[in-house]
């Protein structure tokens, strides 16, 4: 098994630099068809630019589907969707191949085509606002691939000039590059600019945006090591590691070429898609148990993939959707092909997990369910009465400090059981910043519709000046805090002028929930049990 990962480090970046140690093999390409190995092996470099002017290509995506014909149907229906606007279907994501195994892990989007950027907010009023239309799934993407598109200044040792794309190949395994005032914690409250170091290969190029982007090229058992080491810790059981190591490789397998479909890599280096700091500054018992699950897949067998129909295949990625009324466009083809399980996981469930559609709408796969945290059953969270009462209750879930209290430093945040409390005015001035729409005075907050778990999926802000509607819990919980609210997964209380947030949980709540999973495995539970009971319906396999 060599599977390679490529990880977006830094893009839209004035300015490069770094250093290269132990010995490389650094490879310049000056424009389309002349390339040059430069003389030197280590040392510093830099690579600046000014930012190019290149137009993107944008639309609004209405889900992520598992198969074509489930994007096909997002596009029929409602009807005035294709009569109003330009659509299509995209192909995203990507198939591996391991051992000779195959591995499908396409999904399909159904998209509407901008002519600009500056239409997006506009499309996006419209496409909610449109009966029949489920609004959790939309979201602005690019679509045109990042590729060397602009010459930079590039100089290392000896060499100073304009060059398309630098790519390095490391010449012996303790060869490294660092590189300076790398982002760490994009647009939360803990970022942070950091020098670090990596192993495998390193691309620079300036796909003609805001600036020059670099990419690091590296086998995925060793980005492993390091994205699931940064994250776990030592001084906790094995199977949890080793639950967390399988999990994370399967959803980069499962979410590569989705997240950033237009950046010219799998997946980035922030807690975006896998927090990833280079080479592995923690003690060997970390790295151990994901070498032992080394190869370790989660795989879906019982569900049958869907192949795209044949005409899309011959077409490509940007082919016209069917029409409706085409009834050939419905023929799929079945596949004996496995589907890695895109094990989504997060900090603490709060009790109960949550369906990948209330988080994302779209298709979901069905392992992920509404389920709890432990061995006891919870009624629907979805109305508003037994929300509050789950939240304001105790109840016996493994995720639960005072049950299985959290190792340090998780202990220092409520992440089970939190309030946050504002005052109207300080609550509407803070939407007002994080969403650009003042209401004014906060006067109420109304679920207006929440996922079987509970969370918010859907929020009406109610204000002096206005009314505004929050799509998505993601957006729920930036617009509600300066930096993340926990969960989307909370009920309000007034109190004169305050308004209280009172909620549970850290994060999504979508799959595996890593404090639960601590605590499970800290009682004894192996691996297997403990990916089956946050991922039921799914096998591992062997890569
Ligand atoms: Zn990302
Ligand atoms: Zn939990």
């Amino acid at each position: 098994m060599s599977l390679e990962v490529h990880i977006g480090l830094l893009w839209d970046e004035p300015a490069i630099r770094g250093e290269f140690a132990g010995e490389f093999l650094v490879r310049c390409r000056v424009d389309c068809c002349r390339f040059l190995t430069l003389d030197e092996t280590a040392g510093a470099f830099e690579a600046f630019s000014e930012p190019g002017r290149r137009q993107h290509d944008y639309a609004i995506r209405l889900c992520e589907s598992l198969s074509p014909a489930h994007a096909e149907r997002t596009l029929s229906e409602p009807k005035e969707l294709a009569q109003k606007f330009d659509v299509d279907i995209v192909e995203a994501g990507r198939t591996w191949e391991s051992g000779g195994q195959q591995f499908d892990i396409r999904v399909w989007w159904p998209i509407v085509k901008l002519d600009s950027l500056s239409d997006a907010e506009k499309t996006l009023d419209e496409l909610r606002a449109m009966p029949g239309l489920d609004p959790l799934g939309l979201a602005l993407v690019r679509l045109d691939r990042a590729v060397p598109d602009l010459p930079f200044e590039f100089r290392f040792g000896s060499f100073s000039g304009r060059a398309l794309e630098i790519w390095t190949t490391p010449l012996s395994p303790e060869s490294f590059f660092r590189l300076h005032d790398v982002p760490i914690g994009r647009g939360f409250h803990w970022q942070r600019k950091e020098s670090l170091d990596y192993r495998g290969s390193l691309r620079l190029f300036h796909p003609g945006g805001a600036g020059l982007s670099a990419v690091n090229r590296l086998e995925l058992e060793s980005y492993l090591e390091s994205a699931v080491g940064s994250e776990m810790r030592s001084d906790l059981p094995a199977a949890f590691s080793q639950a967390q190591a399988i999990a994370a490789r399967s959803t980069v397998l499962a979410t590569a070429n989705r997240h950033h479909f237009a950046d010219g890599f799998d997946l980035c280096h922030d807690d975006h898609c896998q927090c990833y700091q280079g080479i592995l500054r923690e003690a060997d018992a970390v790295v151990a148990p994901i070498r032992e699950s080394s190869g370790i897949i989660l795989v879906s067998p019982l569900s049958t993939p869907l192949n795209p129909p044949t005409k899309w295949r011959e077409t490509g990625a940007h082919s016209r959707a069917a029409l409706p009324n085409d009834a050939s466009s419905f023929i799929v083809h079945r596949s004996s092909l496995p589907r890695v399980v895109d094990a989504r996981y997060a900090k603490s469930c709060g009790g109960v997990s949550e369906r990948y559609e209330a988080a994302w709408g779209g298709e979901g796969p069905d392992y992920f369910t509404v389920r709890a945290c432990g061995e006891f059953s919870v009624p629907d969270l979805s109305r508003e009465d037994s929300a509050r009462e789950f939240l304001k209750s105790d109840s016996p879930a493994w995720c639960n400090p005072r049950l299985h209290p959290y190792p340090d430093p998780w202990d220092k945040d409520p992440l089970f059981r939190w309030t946050f409390e504002y005052t109207r005015k300080e609550l509407g001035d803070l939407i007002a910043e994080k969403t650009g729409h003042d209401v004014g005075r906060v006067q109420e907050l109304n679920a207006i519709r929440r996922g079987k778990s509970g969370r918010i999926l859907i929020l009406e802000i109610v204000g002096e000046a206005g009314t505004q509607h929050i799509y998505g819990e993601l957006n729920i919980r930036r617009a509600l805090s300066k930096s993340h609210l926990p969960s989307s997964f909370f009920v309000v209380d007034e109190r004169a002028d305050r308004i209280i947030l009172s909620g549970g949980g850290w994060g999504h709540g979508v799959g595996l929930c890593q404090l639960g999973a601590a605590a499970m495995a800290r009682a004894g539970w192996n691996v297997e049990s403990i990916l089956n009971h946050y991922y039921p319906r799914t096998e591992l396999m062997n890569l």
